[in-house]
């Protein structure tokens, strides 16, 4: 059996293994060494082991063990051995020791310290950040969100695609767009897969969803834009209004936070989160009432423009105060405000308005999307009035002339979903290498 079968990990080792020789790997947290006997905590994915080597049975492997840095990486084989002193409540006594890997010092980041350090020291030595367990929790809550999102997709047969991330022509308009050479022609990264998951619902691929990077060269530095993030885009078609395109976000976010309290309890217990799951249907707020809302709470938004980042958090104060609500939908955008987004269906009734929809979480949106405009000629109105070159869209157009059922979609932020999950002050925490102004660098 190849070595990283047969080891352990610290949580594997139960009462059973008293007595019997297992082997254990992972990096020396500590050692305290008492002269005859010499204590290592070897800390592994899941916990710590203790090691505890006595001088007398072997002065040369004890000798070695003691000139350790904290940090080195060993492949203990010993014997299991219950005790009440150690915190797991056995040590492992080593016949064999090996140093895989000797650490040196002194070291980029603490990994036990009690002071903290800044993020960006945290970030520029992300590996070593991570041997925190309660970083790595994040990024396990990350992977179970995500599982509870593909649960629902595929329940509802849904299929996983993959786009080009390197494009043409931008979905979402020119200013964030990071250009790119791409041979002797000039590309760019992918805003989002906007353009060709609707191209995909003229192929009988009628529900499909993708989750990959969507790159923004976001010129302001917050605390929730980054320049490479996590889009879980979908697109599905056969809809009557943006309310069926609401109804499939919504089942993702709840299947995802109710996975989440299974899958992910000892972690959000390791970050002391009581995660709130929220019954759907989440409550619906027309934006002209949340415009409402937000003035006779005070802060005066004229109709037509953007809630901004503080319009959003105030109206999250509001809509929990009203309706004890962590989610909620603000719908019926007018079309002033998805100006960039010619793809949206305007209300035929009245043009100034669509069904497009944010869904916001604890007053920040992590989704956006709506019905389609499906119509080609209407279409092509829009993206003229919208001053786009439509033969650049040529590819995008074309799938519009050739039967194209309508359809609706939405792109969501993982990041900022996980962030919001667990309330973390800054979107880079749960990103593992996080690009951003000025980070290109690990
Ligand atoms: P915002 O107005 O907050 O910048 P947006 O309107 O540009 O967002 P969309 O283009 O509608 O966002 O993208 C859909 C979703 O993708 C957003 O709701 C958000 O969750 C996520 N998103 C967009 N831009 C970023 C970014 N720079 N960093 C992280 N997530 C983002």
């Amino acid at each position: 059996m190849p070595v990283w079968q047969h080891i352990l990990y610290s949580a594997e080792i139960t009462a059973e293994h008293y007595g019997r020789t297992v082997s254990v790997g992972g990096w020396v947290q500590d050692i305290r060494n008492l002269g005859g006997i010499s204590f290592v905590q070897l800390r592994d994915r899941d916990g710590v082991v203790q090691v505890t080597a006595v001088k007398k049975r072997n002065p040369e492997l004890f000798a070695e063990i003691n000139s350790l840095q904290r940090e080195s990486v060993l492949l203990v084989r010993g014997t299991v051995k219950e005790s009440k002193e150690a915190r797991a409540g056995f040590e492992v006594l080593p016949e064999d020791v090996r140093v895989l890997s000797a650490a040196e010092s002194p070291q980029p980041l603490g990994v036990v310290d009690k002071v903290g350090a800044d993020l960006d020291t945290r970030l520029n030595n992300r590996f070593m950040d991570l041997r925190k367990a309660d970083i790595r929790a994040v990024f396990r809550i990350r992977a179970a969100a995500l599982q509870g999102v593909r649960d629902y997709l595929l329940s509802e047969s849904f299929i996983e695609v993959s786009t080009p991330k390197i494009v043409a022509a931008g979905a979402e308009g020119g200013a964030t767009l990071f250009p790119i050479k791409y041979f002797d022609k000039s590309a760019y990264l992918a805003q989002s897969p906007q353009l060709y998951k609707q191209n995909l619902m003229a192929s009988g691929l009628d529900r499909v969803y993708e989750i990959a990077p969507a790159y923004r060269a976001e010129a302001s530095d917050t605390v929730r834009h980054i320049a490479e993030f996590t889009s879980l885009d979908v697109e599905l078609a056969f809809i009557e209004s943006s309310e069926d395109v609401m109804a499939v976000a919504e089942g993702i976010v709840d299947s995802s936070l109710r996975h989440l309290l299974t899958a992910a309890k000892a972690d959000l217990d390791l970050l002391g989160v009581d995660l709130s799951v929220p019954e759907p249907p989440y409550p619906r707020i027309r934006y002209d009432d949340a415009i409402d809302l937000l003035a006779s709470d005070g802060m005066k938004i004229a109709h037509g423009d953007d809630l901004g980042t503080e319009g959003e958090k105030r109206l999250g104060d509001i809509v929990m105060e009203k309706h004890g609500a962590l989610l909620y939908f603000i719908t019926e955008f007018p079309t002033s405000l998805k100006r960039g987004t010619f793809y949206a269906k305007r209300y035929d009734e009245d043009p100034e308005r669509t069904g497009y929809f944010d869904l916001d979480y604890k007053g920040q949106e992590i989704v956006s999307g709506g019905q389609r405009e499906h119509r080609y000629d209407v279409l092509v109105e829009q993206m003229r009035e919208n001053g786009l070159d439509l033969e650049a869209f040529d590819f995008y157009l074309k799938a519009f002339r050739y039967g194209m059922p309508p359809h609706g979609g939405f792109g969501f932020g993982i990041e900022r979903y996980v962030q919001k999950i667990l309330d973390l002050p800054n979107i880079r925490e749960t990103v593992l290498y996080p690009r951003d102004r000025v980070r290109l660098v690990p």
